[in-house]
């Protein structure tokens, strides 16, 4: 059965394209009863940190790759296989399938002049020993062709002339990744590599190794990459790339998942929202599309959004609970009212995309006064005296109703408007901002009626001065 694996080094926080690699490999496996092995490449202890190992774990575990699964083994720390890496190194010096070098950059590049790119193979025959500061070069074929199979790109082919001598041990001995991560992927038995494209070119190096170690290499498949609305590549200096960030503001990780899966490849009946299960069946790693792919921060807010409103109302109040506690809402803890809330969370579930967006819909609830959103007021109150007067004229109308409920309000509004020679629609947009600080929000009538008398009142007057 393919065994996979998926293989991040610590250096960060987990990437979307991280999730992206992790799913398609995820999905390789379990849909053939294979194995999914997780292996951190700790190996650079500089920019390693164990929390950046913790992260990608629990991330993972967000988005359903866990241990206790049957199809997950490890996780497996490259550091831990520190002997293994030498020993590959001492057997391709043995077999004479590796040479020890001297020659320092300058003296390299001085050598091959501009035209040439890469080590000129100087020191290959000259028999030098290790000795402190000497490289270990491996020897590359100098004819003929590597033809890596890419289940994604086809037999791309590179001549073996056009591949240096590349190093796979440093002058202090250390083994460098490309040997490491070859040597623990042939002994972790990995059948299929899928990972980002920006390691093909490692690729028939690390083939031409799998073959002088005596292995049989896997097949590969090298992911397009993941660009942003202006096709530059994702990266974290310039776009939003964690998972974690996404899933604190309340992307739920279903719809994480769903998109990510969709990050390159997509179902033949073009039905895009659907539970993983499905697409963990249907997806198939040879149908993985070249070209780079889009991450569509607006496509993902709609399928967010398609997944929020998907929740029941006691599930989405559960979901929205984390952004309206006392550590992150901007309102004083006793000041939440879990009955009102309750109330307007169904009006919200169905206008929200993202759960942390839930705290603007509801802060007028919570908060003493209403937010000032200086635009919301000046739109608000551009024509000043009509905007006061209806203010004024509302407050008299709402303090004498019979009942201070939706249907009610609305007709009593409706009322009032006309008396201002204005449309519904034209005079909520004062009564809104006066009560909830903006001039978009939930349904005005339901608000008010949630707000009660006592405090709407009290915001129109405070409008009205
Ligand atoms: N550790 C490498 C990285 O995070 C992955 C290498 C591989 O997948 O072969 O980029």
């Amino acid at each position: 059965p393919v065994r996979v694996r998926f293989a991040p080094s610590p250096t960060g926080m987990f990437h979307v394209g991280g999730a992206r690699s992790a799913l398609y490999n995820w999905a390789t496996a379990r849909q053939q009863g294979g194995v999914f092995v997780l292996r951190i490449e700790d190996t650079d202890a500089a920019r390693n940190k164990p929390e950046w190992t913790d992260g990608i774990i629990s991330a993972l575990a967000a988005i359903g790759i866990h241990e206790g699964d049957p199809g997950f083994e490890g996780p497996y720390f490259q550091s831990a296989n520190a002997d293994s890496h030498r020993a590959a190194a001492e057997k391709l010096y043995a077999a004479g399938r590796a040479y020890y070098c001297d020659c320092t950059r300058e003296q390299a590049a001085e050598r091959s002049g501009s035209a040439q790119t890469g080590y000129d193979g100087f020191c290959r025959d000259r028999g030098l020993e290790y000795a402190e500061g000497r490289a270990l070069r491996f020897r590359t074929p100098d004819e003929g062709t590597t033809v890596v199979v890419d289940l994604i790109r086809g037999e791309p082919a590179f001549p073996n002339s056009a591949i240096e001598d590349f190093v796979i041990a440093r002058g202090d001995g250390s083994p460098v990744f490309l040997l490491a991560n070859v040597v623990d992927d042939l002994e972790q038995g990995v059948t299929e590599v899928i990972r980002g494209e920006e390691h093909l070119s490692n690729t028939p190096k690390q083939q031409l190794l799998w073959e002088a170690l005596g292995a049989t290499p896997p097949v590969w498949a090298h992911l397009p990459v993941i660009v942003n609305e202006k096709r530059q590549k994702l990266s974290k200096r310039r776009d939003k790339v964690a998972l974690e960030d996404y899933l604190a503001e309340g992307y739920l990780p279903e719809a994480m998942v769903n998109y990510l899966m969709l990050l390159g490849w997509g179902p033949k009946d073009d039905v895009e929202i659907r539970p993983y299960a499905e697409l963990e069946q249907l997806f198939r790693i040879s149908e993985v599309n070249a070209a780079s792919a889009f991450f569509d921060v607006q496509k993902l807010r709609s399928f967010n959004g398609e997944y929020i409103r998907a929740l029941s109302v006691d599930e989405f109040i559960a979901a929205t609970a984390p952004y309206l506690a006392a550590d992150r809402a901007p309102w004083p803890a006793e000041a939440f009212d879990a009955a009102a809330y309750a109330q307007l969370a169904p009006l919200a579930q169905s206008r929200i995309a993202v759960l942390g967006e839930i705290v603007e819909q509801v802060d007028f609830l919570f908060l003493a006064e209403p937010v000032q959103d200086e635009q919301s007021w000046a739109k608000a109150m551009k024509n000043a005296d009509v905007a006061l007067a209806l203010l004024r004229t509302a407050r008299e109308k709402l303090a004498a109703l019979e009942a201070f409920e939706a249907d009610a309000l609305k007709a009593e509004l409706e009322a009032v408007a006309a008396e201002h020679g204005l449309k519904l629609g034209k005079a909520q947009a004062p009564i809104r901002v006066a009560v909830t600080g903006r001039t978009v929000g939930l349904p005005l009538f339901e608000s008010l009626e949630v707000l009660g008398r006592e405090r709407t009142l009290a915001r129109l007057d405070a409008a009205a001065e």
